[in-house]
């Protein structure tokens, strides 16, 4: 007989084990007085197993896993689940209407944890998702994209030396893993401090929705979910790639100014010496330098 699953309480609202429930996380009042509120979902299965959390857009403008978190809800497969499962759409939920990636008060959120409750507004919402989501959690998935008009390529940054962590970021399957040192104030730094197991996905750019970034992102917490047994094994699929794993990352600076052409598109490997790209001149059109 398979272990029975505890319940779940977050903000007062308890999901007993076979209901799936919307519970509104209120954070601080506007000072136009208006209530705000962050929808969570939480699938509480019948039968024992890891508590996952997923969040998106804890930087507003990043919009891609809103749209993953959309298209995993409405998959049948999640009647299979076991454990609990608690799914946050929007957390920055001021960012998403401004097209910002900050708060109001101009904070990074992601850079205001773990929070305090008589902080500001970014330190106030850090610190209620801590304590009602991420403090009862044992794994979580935090979704983000590149910047405004910068793609990344899709991958995972995670604490790549805990064994357990690294097994779950293969598991993702993307081209690239980032063994990314913990950031200050970041959710991950926070959660790893509560012994919760975070990955980060990485995939495209903010503002926009990426057909295929998406795709790999729901690919990715499915295989995720069937990793940590959450979800029943599928059927072996294709041959998956071994992905790149990355020790450290740092920016390639143009040497000089100008338009960049870039040859090397995104995800290409590259060796030493190899062309990245041309940088021109607009006004000359004989100054162009390759690099
Ligand atoms: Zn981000």
């Amino acid at each position: 007989m398979p272990k029975k699953n505890r319940s779940i309480t977050i903000n007062g609202i308890t999901v007993a084990p076979g209901e799936r429930k919307v519970v509104e996380l209120p954070i601080a009042k506007l000072y136009t007085h208006s209530h705000q509120s962050i929808p969570v979902h939480v699938i509480c299965s019948k039968i024992d197993g890891p508590r996952l959390f997923i969040s998106a857009a804890v930087h507003g403008d990043e919009l891609n896993g809103v749209e993953i978190i959309r298209r995993l809800m409405t998959m049948g497969t999640l009647k299979r689940l076991r454990g609990t499962l608690i799914i946050i759409p929007i957390v920055n939920i001021f960012g998403i209407i401004q097209h910002s990636r900050y708060l109001p008060d101009r904070r990074d959120l992601n850079r205001s944890f773990p929070g305090s409750k008589r902080g500001s507004l970014a330190a106030r919402l850090a610190h209620i998702f801590v304590e009602q989501i991420v403090s009862q959690c044992d794994y979580g998935i935090d979704l983000h994209t590149g910047a405004i008009h910068r793609s990344n390529l899709p991958q995972v940054r995670a604490n790549l030396d805990d064994p357990e962590t690294l097994l779950l970021a293969e598991a993702f399957a993307v081209p690239v893993l980032l063994n990314a040192n913990l950031r200050d104030g970041s959710l991950r730094q926070v959660a790893s401090e509560h012994g919760v197991k975070v990955l980060l996905y990485e995939a495209g750019e903010a503002l926009r929705f990426d057909e295929l970034s998406i795709r790999a992102g729901v690919r990715g917490i499915l295989s995720v979910m069937r990793r940590l047994k959450i979800l029943p094994p599928s059927k072996p699929s294709r041959k998956q790639h071994l992905p790149f794993v990355a020790r450290s990352s740092s920016w390639e600076r143009a040497p000089e100014s100008g338009l960049l052409r870039s040859v090397a598109a995104l995800g290409m490997r590259i060796k030493k010496g190899d062309l990245l790209g041309v940088i021109s001149d607009p006004s000359d059109l004989f100054d162009q330098k390759e690099y």
